[in-house]
This record gives structure tokens, C-alpha cells and sequence, in this order.
């Protein structure tokens, strides 16, 4: 691994850290921040902010260009990803599509679809969101119920497709996003991980009902989804029918993997960490110094994830795939994000759990109760720990 970066990816990020600096939503001229992207106004704000960027193709710069992309490598967009948050950039609101799914349709899916699929995605036009889990199917995802049956070509109004019949739960950003990528049993008769297919379906398809969750804070970024006789034509399906645990495992790896968290989130956390460390060190030396070692520690933890992804990326540009490991990332980059913003709060003492005067919790806190949820969306951390026991150390089944 050859930790220098090129001219080429000097230069690279020079231009994305000008473009961000002169586009970034900001409070100093009043169009940032952004309202939460799960409030209906807040994802719209975000959604016109994907199209600011896909606009100069700043959006999706590891995408071959026919779909919006610069067609730039994978360092490239760890680059790009350290720019962005050094720069507060938003959250992605589209990242269900171009983080997880994405990667799933240049894999899997057909050039139509690819064609059809991704520059909307790109530009923010289509918002996704992921419909896995059901209210008995969460950590066993094989546990699913929701069903599709096969309706062939001529019945019904015309051309051969599938009917879905089911309920989906927990779907982030599901109460705005357009369409939805889920899993459907297509065959009742066959083992739990066999007889699934993955279906696209649009949110405003007949049959689609959304019932948002409201959460403790008022938001409703959850929903519930409901899937009423709703026909899906043949050209949704991404991949083969019935091998649809495949391409969902695919679709997985990218979430624990690489993709949904790059490391810069946590080096720049770790920084605001630091700089957070010196001020209390300045009014509050005997509480700065209580906070010290979890300071230091949380801070070399997001360096370490940041130089493995370094590592990961240069075995994945040889050739290799992420495979099991991409579990091990996974509580790797949730455990440390929870470490940073429990520092942060120890560090603030009891005024760091104040509401601001608009009754949202302040940066630290909002972050560290998102931190909570952590070790538990993309894959629960038990059940992570149990992935690599069996298929990365080969321990025997419980
Ligand atoms: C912020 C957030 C966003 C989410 N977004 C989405 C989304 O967009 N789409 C979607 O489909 N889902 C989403 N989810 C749902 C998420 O995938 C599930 O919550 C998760 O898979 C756990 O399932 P469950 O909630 O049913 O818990 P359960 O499966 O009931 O687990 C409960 C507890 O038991 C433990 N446990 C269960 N089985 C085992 C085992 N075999 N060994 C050891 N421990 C075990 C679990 O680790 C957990 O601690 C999201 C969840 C959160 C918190």
C-alpha cells in the first residue's frame, strides 16, 4: 500500500475543495444548514442540493461519465468523500440509491436497467430507499414474508410481471423517497435463503401504501410499507429470479463495506473532536483531562478505520473482493462513531444533553443519539460478530 497520493489526485482534490468551498450551503450567507432531510421540507432541500451537484458531476465521481459520473477510481472518491465532509457538506439523501444500490446494478443488473436506473439517480431526480426488513424479519432477514407471484404475459393488462403482496418496515427516508428496493419470496416451496428475488418498484405504484413513523423527535425520515397486489413488470427484477439473497448480500456489503461509510466521516468527527478537546481544556483543564484517554482513543480509532480503508481500497483496485470482512468494518466504523460523540458529551458535561432554544438537540447530542442506532441498521453488531466468528475466523456455530 503506497500511502501518497498521486499529482493527478492532488489536483482532483484541490478542485473539489474549491468547487465545495463556493458551493456548500452555509450559514454565512444563509442558505445552510439544510432542515433535516427527514422533514418533507428538508429532503427536498437536499434532494435540489444532489442536483447542484450532479449539475457540475460532482455527485457520483467514481461513475463511468454516460451516467453522471467523472469515471474517476476508487481513491479518487475517498478523496472526494474527505473534501466533502471537511467541507459540512449535507447528508447524502440519496445515499440508499448511490451507495448501496448503485454498486448492486453495475453488478447485476442489465444495461437497460443501468441505463434506465442511474442517471436519475445521479442527478437526485430519484430518491430510493431500502425495503428490507418486516416486523418479524429484522437480524433474520431469511424470515421474510412478503411475497411475489408470477402473473405471465397476457393475463391481466397485458405484458408478463410479478404481483406483491407484503409489508416492509423501517424503510429510512421512506415517507419521501420514489422508489423502493426490496426482497420478495418467490417461491414459498424453497429453503429460507433460496426462493427470493429483488424487485424495484415505484413508490406510486397502485397498491402502494406509505405509513410514515413518527419518531421521538417528531421526524417521519421512517415508514412502513405496504405492497397490495402491486404489479411489478419482468424488467424490475435486478438479477436472477429466486437468487435474489445473492444480490441483497451484495447490496449488504456495500452498506458494511466500503461504501455507505466512508472513513472521512469519522476523521472529521474526530477533528471537531479535537478542537472541541482544546477549548474545554482551555475553561475546564481537571474535566478535559478526565476525557483525555476516550479523546485520544476515539480520535486514533477514526485514523485507523480511515488508513484500513486505504488498505481495503488497494486490495479491491487489485482484484480482490471485500467479502465477510465488510462485517468487521461494520461494527469497526459504528463503535467508533459512538466513541467519538460519547467523548464529546463527556467532555460538555451535563449542559451537552441541553436542547438548543428551538427544543433540537445541538450538534454533539443529535449526533451522538443518530450514533446509537449505529450498531444496529445495516446488520445489528451481534449478528456481525457472528459473521466473522464463522466465515472470517471459521469458528464453529454456536
Ligand atoms: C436508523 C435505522 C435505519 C434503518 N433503516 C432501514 C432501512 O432503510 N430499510 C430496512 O429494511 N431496514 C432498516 N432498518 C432496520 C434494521 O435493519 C433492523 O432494525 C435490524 O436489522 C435489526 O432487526 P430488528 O430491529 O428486527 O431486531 P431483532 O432482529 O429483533 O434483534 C433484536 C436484538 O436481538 C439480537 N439478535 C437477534 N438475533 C440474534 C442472533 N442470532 N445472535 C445474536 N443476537 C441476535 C440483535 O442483535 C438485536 O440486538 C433500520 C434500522 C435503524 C435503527
Amino acid at each position: 500500500m503506497d500511502l501518497r497520493f498521486t499529482e493527478e489526485q492532488d489536483a482532483f482534490r484541490l478542485e473539489a475543495r474549491s468547487w465545495l468551498r463556493d458551493h456548500v450551503p452555509s450559514v454565512s450567507d444563509g442558505t445552510g444548514p439544510l432542515p433535516s432531510l427527514d422533514t418533507a421540507d428538508g429532503f427536498e432541500a437536499h434532494r435540489a442540493w444532489e442536483k447542484t451537484m450532479s449539475d457540475a458531476r460532482w455527485s457520483v465521481v467514481s461513475w463511468p461519465e454516460e451516467f453522471g459520473g467523472r469515471g474517476v477510481g476508487l481513491m479518487e472518491w475517498l478523496i472526494f468523500e474527505e473534501e466533502y465532509y471537511r467541507a459540512g457538506a449535507p447528508t447524502r439523501v440519496s445515499q440508499n440509491g448511490i451507495f448501496l444500490l448503485a454498486p448492486t446494478l453495475f453488478e447485476f443488473g442489465t444495461p437497460g436497467q443501468q441505463a434506465r436506473f442511474l442517471p436519475s439517480m445521479a442527478s437526485g431526480e430519484t430518491i430510493w430507499c431500502q425495503g428490507w426488513s418486516e416486523p418479524d424479519a429484522g437480524s433474520d432477514l431469511a424470515a421474510i414474508r412478503s411475497r411475489a407471484e408470477r402473473r405471465p404475459a397476457g393475463a391481466g393488462d397485458g405484458g408478463g410481471g410479478w404481483v406483491l403482496n407484503g409489508q416492509k418496515t423501517w424503510c429510512s427516508r421512506g415517507a419521501f423517497a420514489d422508489w423502493i428496493f426490496g426482497l420478495f419470496r418467490t417461491d414459498p416451496t424453497a429453503g429460507r435463503h433460496r426462493g427470493l428475488t429483488y424487485f424495484l418498484v415505484p413508490m406510486d405504484a397502485p397498491g402502494v401504501t406509505v405509513r410514515p413513523i413518527a419518531q421521538l423527535d417528531g421526524e417521519t425520515g421512517f415508514a412502513e410499507v405496504f405492497f397490495e397486489d402491486v404489479f411489478v413488470p419482468d424488467d424490475q427484477v435486478l438479477g436472477t429470479v429466486d437468487q435474489g439473497w445473492s444480490v441483497a448480500m451484495a447490496t449488504a456489503g456495500s452498506e458494511r463495506g466500503l461504501s455507505l461509510r466512508s472513513p472521512a466521516r469519522y476523521t472529521e468527527a474526530g477533528r471537531r473532536l479535537l478542537s472541541l478537546y482544546r477549548d474545554r481544556a482551555g475553561s475546564d483543564p481537571d474535566g478535559a483531562g478526565r476525557a483525555a484517554d476516550a479523546v485520544a482513543r476515539a480520535v486514533i480509532d477514526a485514523e485507523a478505520y480511515r488508513l484500513h480503508t486505504y488498505w481495503t481500497a488497494t486490495r479491491v483496485l487489485d482484484g480482490a473482493g471485500v467479502g465477510p470482512e465488510a462485517s468487521m468494518n461494520k461494527i469497526f466504523w459504528s463503535e467508533t462513531d459512538l466513541s467519538i460523540h460519547e467523548a464529546a458529551l463527556t467532555l460538555l458535561g451535563d449542559g451537552g444533553e441541553l436542547l438548543d432554544d428551538d427544543g433540537r438537540p445541538p450538534g454533539w447530542l443529535d449526533g451522538f443519539l443518530f450514533a446509537l442506532a449505529g450498531p444496529i441498521y445495516a446488520g445489528t453488531n451481534e449478528i456481525q460478530r457472528n459473521v466473522v466468528a464463522e466465515r472470517v475466523l471459521g469458528l464453529p456455530r454456536a
